[in-house]
């Protein structure tokens, strides 16, 4: 368990105010260090997984979202910023895609 990072992960916030407070936190520990960016991941569609006359069914999507890592226990996190019906996400990296 770091104490630097999170303990734990969001995998979708509540109200766009439950964003706002996490993000307020967040942008501290951009600024101090604690967490550097990685990378930004544009997101993707998964491939169908079954296909009905040429049409794919049960294909999925793949949020973008950025990563980021933190300096002191290397977890990378994931976080996808909420929008209009999207609610986003804070999850450890290994733990999506
Ligand atoms: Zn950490």
């Amino acid at each position: 368990m770091c104490k630097q990072c999170y303990r734990e992960e969001i995998s979708n916030f509540d109200s766009q105010l439950d964003f706002n407070d996490f993000y307020d936190e967040f942008k501290i520990k951009i600024s101090t260090g604690i967490l550097t960016f990685k990378k930004t991941f544009a997101g993707d569609f998964l491939p169908p997984k079954i296909e009905i006359f040429g049409i794919g069914v049960g294909s999925k999507i793949i949020h973008d979202y950025d990563e980021y890592e933190c300096t002191e226990c290397m977890q990378k996190w994931k976080l996808s910023i909420p929008e209009n019906a999207w609610r986003g996400f804070f999850l450890k990296s290994e733990n999506y895609y």
